[in-house]
């Protein structure tokens, strides 16, 4: 296992996003950084974010793959029954990318993985 985040408080970033319930009323989702690879620019798992608000703790992981590519992967039923074969990225994920997760890595270098384990 790699090492969790060092330090007293890991970042919590909070959002509004579309709520679970039927009428998607808004709700604080909150991000927080549980994994951060000490190596910057190594391939692999960059950095893991759990997404609380919602009706399950999910899990959405940046990875780096060999060539250099960032991928976003979200372990939400959105995600993985719909978003990823669509193309497209679950709301967690936006919400996250709202924040300039990526810092200086352009948005749209990220893709959603694919399947798990790739
Ligand atoms: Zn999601």
């Amino acid at each position: 296992m790699p090492d969790q985040v060092q330090g007293p408080q890991p970042p919590v970033l909070l959002t509004l996003l579309p709520g679970p319930d039927r009428k998607r009323v808004q709700r604080t989702y909150s991000y927080r950084l549980t994994y951060r690879n000490p190596q910057a620019n190594a391939p692999g798992c960059r950095t893991i974010w759990e997404v609380t608000g919602g009706r399950l703790i999910y899990q959405i992981v940046l990875e780096q793959t060999a060539a250099g590519t960032l991928r976003l992967h979200c372990s939400c039923a959105d995600a993985v029954f719909r978003a990823e074969g669509e193309g497209r990225f679950c709301k967690h994920i936006r919400g996250l990318l709202q924040f300039g997760l990526a810092g200086e890595q352009a948005v749209d270098r990220l893709q959603p993985r694919s399947c798990l384990g790739a």
